[in-house]
């Protein structure tokens, strides 16, 4: 069962979904997969405020499904599915979809984004789906009036502590240095917020329950003279440390950094294989912005429809 398309996009985040805007309105008849998360990381985030464009905000889901529409109405292939196998080792290149389907493409954008990291902790998985989660937009509803912690200094922690802050009585955020990375705007916001209890210099080291979370059991100033245990109460465990970058599908064949980050040619969204792409998060350690990926999107349709010209296909 194999398809041959002229230009294949992976993902659907921003980048994908703008990719295949700019794709098909230069008639690449673009097929677009959308994979395990369709719209990708915003459809978990609450307001986005800083997408040009929306004075106003709104909301991740929203934005995502503006952007879908819009591929649509130029005739984007958008589709349900997962990659599960590349062979880029000659064009056109072999991606299998779901581990059965086949497409042969000339030309492929990859824009497969970034999975929530996790602390690496058995609890983690021990009481996965009974209170541990690393998204607040998504479970943070079953926290109404209860007490929750959120891990992580930067600009996801703290966006996700004031939105639970809304829900919950009690929300800590604990952090492990002894300054939050996030943005002046986003600090202020947790700072002011009489909800959140910051817990600087804290590190997690297991959680307590019975079946589900009840509890965390912390130490501060880790390895210092004045270390102390620390116990606290809490019924969820939200995860907001970062992001690794889905490229384990195109390895051998698509050069990344030690973290897995695609490396494109400088300043542009070229891989070491001609014809494919990469823009959006998985090839973005430094900006990982909406906008950005929607911006390297574009970039990857207009080098796609650059390079088929120049083959001639
Ligand atoms: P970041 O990489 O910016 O921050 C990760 C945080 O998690 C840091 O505070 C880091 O601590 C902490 N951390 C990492 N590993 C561990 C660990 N093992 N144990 C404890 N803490 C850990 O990731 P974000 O997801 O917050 O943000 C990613 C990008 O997306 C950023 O560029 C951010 O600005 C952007 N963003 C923008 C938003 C907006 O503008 N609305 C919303 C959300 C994200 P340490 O500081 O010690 O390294």
């Amino acid at each position: 069962m194999t398809e041959k398309v002229r230009c294949l996009i992976i993902g659907s985040g921003p980048a994908g979904y703008t990719a295949a805007i700019y794709a098909s309105r230069a008639n690449l008849s673009p097929v677009l997969y959308e994979g395990m998360q369709p719209g990708g990381q915003l459809t978990t985030t609450n307001d986005v405020e800083n997408f040009p464009g929306y004075p106003e905000g709104i909301t991740g889901p929203e934005l995502m499904e503006d952007l879908k529409k819009q591929a649509e109405r130029f005739g984007a292939d958008i589709r349900f599915g997962y990659v599960t196998a590349t062979d880029l080792s000659a064009a056109p290149y072999k991606v299998t979809v779901d581990g059965e389907k086949v497409i042969e493409a000339d030309t492929i954008i990859i824009s497969t984004g970034a999975t929530a990291k996790y602390l690496g902790l058995p609890d983690e998985q021990k009481y996965s789906g009974s209170g541990v989660s690393a998204c607040a937009t998504c479970d943070g509803f079953f926290y109404r009036k209860r007490k929750v912690a959120v891990v992580g200094g930067g600009d996801t922690a703290c966006e996700e502590a004031t939105y639970l802050a809304g829900l919950a009585d009690k929300v800590f955020l604990i952090v492990r240095k002894s300054y939050l990375r996030a943005s002046k705007i986003m600090q202020e916001r947790v700072l002011a917020n009489p909800k959140i209890e910051v817990l600087f210099e804290h590190e997690t080291l297991g959680l307590t329950g019975d079946k589900v979370v009840q509890g965390a059991n912390l130490v501060k100033r880790r390895g210092e003279s004045d270390e102390e245990q620390v116990h606290i109460e809490i019924d969820g465990f939200f995860l907001a440390i970062g992001h690794k970058p889905n490229s384990d599908v195109f390895k051998p064949w698509i050069e990344t950094d030690e973290v897995g980050y695609i490396t494109t040619v400088a300043g542009t969204p070229r891989t070491n294989v001609a014809g494919v792409f990469a823009a959006g998060d998985v090839a973005d350690p430094h900006y990982r912005q909406a906008i950005t990926a929607a911006g390297s999107g574009c970039q990857a349709a207009i080098e796609a429809e650059r390079y088929l010209s120049e083959q001639g296909i």
